[in-house]
């Protein structure tokens, strides 16, 4: 689960560019590489045959590979879907990679529920930071690097989406794939209770810190378009919160006491359909407040 801001919701400075849905939905027998082209020089997006409110225009399932290497990393294979699965292997093909590694930035079905056929497809590892998510020996934690056919992806955690969620850097093309922890469009969901806010806001500022002195311009988002400013989205990530959090604050200072209450208030500009994920956020919001002593509820 992903977004709650609508697409007409607050607009983000720097929003544009290159197009995730270059890559089209995955279509039978048709390999990507067909029609797709790759986002930057190592990571190419096969896009996932889900959209929803929740999910923009599908997950995002990133073929990650050093220019000139027959191997290739594949984060989030995304849903149980065969066709999406068989085009992602084909897609590789089509450009002379193999997939040699899976990786997860996070367990929600819609990044992970394909993981284990996608590793019966392609015989390879499964790694991820949920011991449960894994296939394979290796897991993923903070301070690893992943080298795979020359590649170097760096595991940065950024926990607050949900507590399992990884971001990778990808140095050498000044790129992060960020999972749901930034989207494409749109804002996230802070998925409480397993999801926390403080974690959250953290997360934000380590990928901040990556974009202001770590050469990251790129973000990869898990849903909706890349983005090639990344400090300016990180950034509005971090105002959109701020601003949202003042708003809990000032509602359940108004009186409101109920999660759902506060989202009727504060949430009245987003569609219907996304209350309960945003009840979410809210119930993280109002755990944030609490926690540090800025409300008082039983
Ligand atoms: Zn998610």
């Amino acid at each position: 689960m992903t977004a709650v801001t609508p697409p007409g919701g607050p607009g983000r400075p720097g929003q544009g560019g290159r197009s995730a849905q270059a890559a089209p939905s995955a279509q039978p027998g048709r390999p990507q590489a067909a029609v797709g082209g790759w986002a930057i020089a190592r990571a190419l997006c096969v896009l996932a045959p889900n959209p929803s409110p929740m999910t923009l225009d599908g997950t995002n399932t990133w073929i990650v590979s050093e220019p000139g290497s027959d191997l290739a990393v594949v984060v989030d294979p995304g849903p149980l879907d065969e066709a999406h699965l068989v085009n992602v292997v084909a897609t590789a093909e089509g450009f002379g990679k193999r997939i040699a590694l899976t990786l997860l930035t996070h367990g929600h079905p819609d990044h992970a529920e394909g993981a284990a056929r996608f590793a019966e497809l392609t015989r390879t590892p499964v790694r991820a930071l949920d011991p449960a998510l894994r296939l394979g020996d290796e897991g993923l934690t903070a301070g690893d690097t992943v080298t795979t056919g020359g590649l170097e992806l760096r595991v940065l955690p950024t926990p607050g989406h949900t507590a399992d969620s990884l971001s990778f850097h990808l140095p050498a093309d000044g790129a992060v794939l960020t999972g749901d922890t930034v989207l494409g469009r749109g804002t996230t969901v802070v998925a409480h209770p397993d999801g926390r806010l403080g974690d959250y806001l953290d997360s934000l500022r380590r990928l901040q810190a990556l974009t202001v002195d770590g050469g990251v311009d790129t973000v990869l988002p898990g849903h909706g378009p890349v983005l090639d400013d990344a400090r300016g989205a990180v950034e509005f990530y971090l105002a959109h919160r701020a601003h949202r959090l003042a708003q809990v604050e000032t509602a359940v200072e108004a009186g409101l006491r109920s999660a759902a209450d506060v989202v009727a208030h504060v949430y009245a500009d987003v569609d219907r359909s996304l209350w309960p994920a945003a009840e979410l956020s809210v119930r993280a919001q109002m755990d944030y407040l609490r926690e540090h002593g800025l409300i008082e509820l039983p």
